[in-house]
């Protein structure tokens, strides 16, 4: 797509980090430990995920997400599960859709919204659950 991961995660953080309750008035992370963050802890493999589609369909950019980057996360249990995506902790996993939105804006393209949010209501469909 033309995009370096420097560029990639500058315009990521730009988008989700503006809104992220986490974000102190200031504009830091608020976290005690920022590096927490699954969505930049693990920011190569988001990328990666992202950069290895070719697609005009957002959900293969999502498939590609799971795939890649919940398997590498210490935080997934075994069975598949995860406490912090649970606690809407996890905010690769919280602001997916914002994370998809700064992919349209880093590739130029618009994505089919098919598959994001459930029937309708709006709400994006999580990385730790089956696209429909
Ligand atoms: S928790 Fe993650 S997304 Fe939220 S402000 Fe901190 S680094 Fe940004
Ligand atoms: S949903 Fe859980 S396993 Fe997946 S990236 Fe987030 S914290 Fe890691």
């Amino acid at each position: 797509m033309g995009r370096s991961i420097v560029e990639l995660e500058a315009i990521i953080r730009n988008t989700v980090c503006r809104v992220c309750t986490d974000r102190t008035t200031t504009g830091e992370c608020g976290r005690e430990d920022p590096t927490s963050c699954a969505l930049f802890r693990l920011f190569p493999q988001v990328a990666e995920a992202i950069q290895t589609v070719d697609s005009e369909n957002i959900s293969d950019y999502i498939e590609a997400i799971r795939r890649n980057v919940c398997p590498v996360c210490a935080e997934q249990a075994a069975d598949g599960s995860c406490e912090v995506r649970e606690q809407v902790q996890c905010a690769l996993d919280a602001y997916l859709l914002l994370v998809v939105e700064a992919i349209e804006e880093a590739t130029g393209k618009t994505f089919e919204r098919q598959g994001l949010s459930a029937a309708g209501t709006g709400q994006p469909v999580t990385i730790g659950r089956p696209v429909q």
